[in-house]
């Protein structure tokens, strides 16, 4: 039986994946997001098979680090060694988000990272590109050198293949995964990285204390949340 927390937490999980569908996320059944646990080498995640949108806390599942489901019915993704070789590698790192949004897959493929084009743009200001393999990331060596590239970022571009976003929460990392992709739209309407100007490096650093601080982030989170309530036609909860 899972404890109130990790209940809990299943539930935000779930939640997240429901937002991120909702704002334009959504990939057939690929896409997941995870959870770390207190637990040492303990995640949950979505479970595959499953459309974002489609999530429900019951289909998140505990999974160790080497992929074995330790509870909840379900089975994990084949991509989990992203979501375990970032949590190994980076302590500090909640929440992994790892999608496939259309305008940063292809502002990836041009060769281009990120610019403080747009207010979005200054938390992801040149983040890294991964170009290690675009295939699938199925085991720990590979995961790995993502975790690597990814470094001290908020989030890590994977060339001809998706994004991975990471927070100390949950609401930190599905937050910063929509405001990734709005960052790549407006950067790929502005034209090519050469023609682009951008935020100066104090403007992008006020600009993530004005707008982006941690009271904001919990703030669009639940206004994320009531959009997608609001959509459904439920009363608010
Ligand atoms: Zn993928």
């Amino acid at each position: 039986m899972w404890e109130v927390d990790t209940r809990r937490l299943a539930g935000k999980v779930a939640l997240a994946c429901n937002i991120l569908a909702h704002e334009g996320q959504g990939d057939v059944t690929l896409g997941h997001v995870s959870a770390r646990l207190p637990a040492p080498g303990r995640m949950l995640m979505k479970a595959a098979g499953w459309g974002l949108e489609e999530v429900s806390p019951s289909d998140v599942v505990e999974l160790g680090y080497d992929g074995h489901v330790h509870s909840g019915s379900g089975r994990g993704h084949s991509e989990y060694p992203i979501h375990a070789e970032i949590y190994r590698a980076h302590p500090e790192v909640g929440c992994v988000v790892h999608t496939h949004p259309a305008a940063a897959v292809a502002l990836a493929a041009r060769g281009e990272t990120i610019r403080a084009v747009s207010h979005e743009g200054v938390l992801f200001h040149g983040v890294p590109v991964f170009e290690e393999t675009t295939a699938l990331i199925r085991d720990a060596a590979t995961g790995a050198v993502l975790a690597r590239t990814l470094g001290g970022h908020r989030a890590v571009l994977m060339r001809n293949h998706g994004v991975v976003v990471v927070g100390e929460t949950v609401e930190d990392a599905t937050v910063r995964a929509i405001l990734l992709e709005k960052a790549a739209a407006v950067q790929l309407l502005a034209g090519r990285e050469a023609e682009l100007r951008w935020s100066p490096a104090e403007e992008i650093e006020l600009k993530i204390r004005q707008i982006y601080h941690a009271g904001n982030m919990e703030g669009f989170f639940a206004y994320y949340t009531r959009r997608l309530r609001a959509a459904l036609l439920l009363p608010p909860g």
